[in-house]
């Protein structure tokens, strides 16, 4: 989910743009081996009907049999596009004219939708976003896991703006007279493309980092130069908790020392054009380094963390924790996760990669014990505090690895009536699925951000004696082409004698 969905898959060198993945079946079958010289050129253009989409936003259609893909281009399209790059199994190509537009396209609402490039379906209206994303869906686990079950409509939000609690953003020189513009990395480079406004982000985040840019510009504090390594401020993020309203402002420094009496007249300017700030947090990190956050971090104004709830769960937030970014599609998300686990009260449940424990949290409440395990130490911390700050005392949290600790406690003598699991976009580990095999819980939750290693793993565990049941996917990040689901897997009856 959220950050774990993004940017960590690296992609080779070379393969298609999201062939595999979650992308349009059309993009896998582009990427097979054609002996024949590309029927395209570079700097051709030619015209072309788009018959695909993959999650980037990319078209895909074929132009004699060969793979285009055309950003921002849409199925059913009549398109002319410039090529611009050939590779052995596909092409690239711009964009120039609509001939025939499909009925789904809309205006994107962002002004800088196109060099942002952070909403890849903001050209497509919202209904059929959702519509697309089960349908990948639906094509993933039909070609990659061979699995046909009921996937349900996507459950998109009833507004699918402003819905992040979480902004990072680089702080860079520039504008009139060299003052300071806050914005984000043009694709595949480090020029800041100054931004007033992200219409996916909470209101507040804007005004927050438009206040910082203001008051420290106004104070003559430096920007980050991050070829000469000097300058003082890389990052401002903000944080808002959308059910207590309460907001931390993180400054992300070179160094620890911001010259007085700007340091002050930052903290007061902060503090008054923002009312509901309750934290001011300085991280230093001196790095030369594109991670955001160093290791240390100091609190120069209010308190060290913000609340904020999902469901009836009270979480603390800090600078540097992992919170989901859209609050309300994740307690919808895992709310159908606590429907699948059909809990009585008597069960004995396993979270694995349970981040900060809020799946664990949420199911604490109708289960028996909750065992949790997750490999970021911090994390742990976390969810060990939010335990206590909730009163629950029936779940237990350990560090490490899901595939090495959950064997273990099988070894141990541990048997859960319920897993669930909730991996990064690699999906679960070999040793792990088949742990859960041996282990045989009546009931298997599988929260995916990524449908193509949803689908193999489904597989495994059906050779294993298990059976899906249904798919529901939720949206977590409209306009964006993440395909958030949470799957019901059973044990089939005969596997369960045990
Ligand atoms: N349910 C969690 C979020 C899960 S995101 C929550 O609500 O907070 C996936 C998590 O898996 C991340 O926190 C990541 O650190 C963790 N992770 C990645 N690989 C892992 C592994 N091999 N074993 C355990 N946890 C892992």
């Amino acid at each position: 989910m959220a950050d774990k969905t993004g940017r960590k898959g690296k992609k080779k060198k070379g393969s298609a743009p999201a062939a595999g993945a979650a992308g349009a079946g059309t993009g896998a079958r582009g990427a097979a081996r054609s002996a024949a010289a590309p029927p395209v050129q570079k700097n051709e253009y030619i015209e072309m009907t788009i018959d695909g989409l993959t999650h980037e936003g990319n078209g895909v259609g074929r132009h004699e049999g060969f793979a285009v893909f055309v950003p921002r281009a849409l199925p059913g399209e009549k398109v002319k596009v410039k090529i611009i790059k050939v590779l052995k199994n596909y092409a690239v190509g711009r964009l120039v004219d609509v001939m025939e537009t499909a009925s789904h396209r809309t205006e994107p609402s962002c002004p800088i939708y196109k060099r942002c490039g952070g909403c890849s379906l903001q050209h497509l209206d919202y209904e059929e976003q959702l519509r697309q994303k089960r349908q990948w869906v639906v094509d993933n686990l039909e070609r990659i896991g061979g699995i046909q079950v009921p996937v349900h409509p996507t459950i998109g939000m009833e507004n699918p703006w402003r819905y992040r609690n979480k902004a990072q953003v680089p702080i860079g020189v520039g504008g009139e007279k060299g003052g300071l513009i806050t914005g984000f990395f043009a694709p595949r480079s480090h020029e800041i493309i100054p931004m007033d406004s992200c219409s996916i982000q909470h209101e507040s985040n804007d005004r927050v980092v438009e206040a910082v840019r203001e008051i420290a510009g106004s104070l003559g504090l430096t920007a980050y130069d991050e070829k000469k390594h000097e300058g003082l401020l890389r990052n401002v993020v903000a944080k808002v908790g959308f059910r207590s309203g309460e907001v931390m402002v993180v400054l992300v420094t070179r160094e620890e020392s911001i010259p007085e009496p700007a340091r002050t007249r930052l903290i007061e300017g902060i503090r008054e054009r923002i009312p509901a700030v309750k934290s001011i947090v300085q991280n230093i990190n001196p790095k030369r380094t594109n991670v955001i956050f160093g290791d240390r971090s100091v609190v120069l104004w209010g308190e060290k963390y913000i609340y904020d709830y999902i469901g009836d769960v009270k979480f603390a937030i800090s600078a540097r924790s992992f919170f989901q970014v859209n609050p309300v599609q994740t307690e919808v998300l895992y709310g159908k996760a606590l429907e699948y686990a059909d809990l009585s009260g008597t069960e004995t449940v396993i979270d694995a990669y349970c981040g900060i424990g809020t799946i664990s949290l949420f199911l604490a409440k109708r289960a028996r014990r909750v065992y949790g395990v997750e490999v970021v130490d911090e994390a742990i911390a976390d969810a060990k505090r939010n335990a206590r700050l909730n009163g629950i005392d029936n779940v237990e949290f350990a560090v490490g690895e899901a595939e090495k600790v959950i064997p273990w406690w099988y070894a141990q003598g541990i048997r859960a009536d319920v897993v669930v699991v909730d991996p990064p976009r690699k999906g679960c580990d070999r040793t792990l699925l088949d742990t859960i095999v041996k282990m045989k819980p009546e009931r298997v939750v599988y929260v995916s951000c990524n449908p193509a290693t949803l689908a193999r793993d489904l597989r495994v565990l059906e050779d294993g004696g298990f059976k899906t049941v249904e798919v529901q996917p939720v949206d977590m990040f409209p306009h964006t082409g993440h395909v958030e689901s949470v799957s019901q897997i059973v044990l089939n009856e005969e596997a369960g004698s045990r």
